[in-house]
């Protein structure tokens, strides 16, 4: 079986295409969207089209869910229960840091890997046949440090198509563009701590919505911590609530990107 793990952002959204436009020597039996629940409603709206211009193409796109991120961890900082924590900055007897993040293992890879389970018919636990699945992954040349050689289970074989045909981003945008499609918006939960000063701008200013749901969701996460956590929580690097943050607007790095440098392929492409 040919699995094509969708994150609906550019890299995924155009190998996507490519891949129903007969571009590769085979197409994926379908493509995996593992929806977090915190998206922007541009990408939701984004991924309503892409289902069904890729049916279209004769390449079915399945939504999945291991639950809703942004709900799970306001319950869980509140009732101090266990959660697969984002990759939040902490502050601790004066010393900044980074936590170790759970949810891109539990909200997007797990879920899409159960879904490729049930797809097959196997249950829970049973073994599945070593490489009885090729996982496409739309990671582009540009982000090739985020490709791995092998797959967390012995059943997949992950393949990087758009990396094969030496496709950079801006490759990616310029395949969709020459093929009147539209950008996708960028895809990434909307409080994700890994968002550039750059992202945080654009969502203030166009999505002030989503920005004011991030700033909520800081809120009670500062306030009540998170189980076993010492130290106050921050979506921001700066350690600052994010309503109170500088974001540079009139020095931002146009190339800043958050995800270029922390994300290992499945959130944001
Ligand atoms: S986008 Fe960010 S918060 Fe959402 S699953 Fe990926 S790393 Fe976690």
């Amino acid at each position: 079986m040919n699995i094509l793990s969708l994150g609906a952002g550019v890299q995924s959204t155009t190998l996507l295409l490519m891949a129903g436009h007969g571009e590769f020597e085979t197409k994926p039996d379908y493509a995996i969207f593992a929806d977090t629940g915190w998206e922007p409603q541009a990408t939701y709206e984004h991924l309503e089209w892409l289902e069904r211009e890729s049916t279209k193409l004769g390449i079915p796109v399945i939504r999945t869910a291991k639950g809703n991120i942004h709900d799970d961890l306001i319950s869980g900082s509140r009732n101090q229960s266990r959660t697969a924590n984002m990759p939040f900055y902490v502050e601790h007897d004066g010393e900044k840091a980074i936590i170790p993040r759970g949810c891109t293992g539990e909200y997007k890879i797990e879920a899409v890997n159960k879904k490729v389970r049930e797809l097959l018919g196997y249950q829970k636990r049973q073994r599945i046949p070593p490489k009885s699945v090729t996982k496409w992954m739309g990671i582009s040349s540009d982000e090739i440090y985020r490709a791995k050689t092998t797959g967390v289970n012995a059943w997949e074989v992950l393949r990087y198509p758009l990396i094969e045909k030496g496709m950079s981003r801006l490759d990616c945008m310029n395949w969709l563009a020459r093929n009147g499609y539209n950008v996708p918006p960028k895809s990434a939960c909307i409080g994700c701590p890994f968002h550039s000063d750059r992202t945080w701008l654009e969502m203030k200013r166009n999505d002030p919505e989503a920005f004011k749901e991030a700033v909520e969701f800081e809120r009670v996460i500062h306030q009540h911590g998170l189980r076993g956590m010492k130290g106050k929580l921050y979506l921001h690097k700066s350690c600052r609530p994010l309503d109170q943050v500088n974001l540079n607007e009139d020095q931002m790095d146009m190339f800043d990107d958050g995800f270029l440098n922390e994300c290992d392929g499945m959130c944001g492409v």
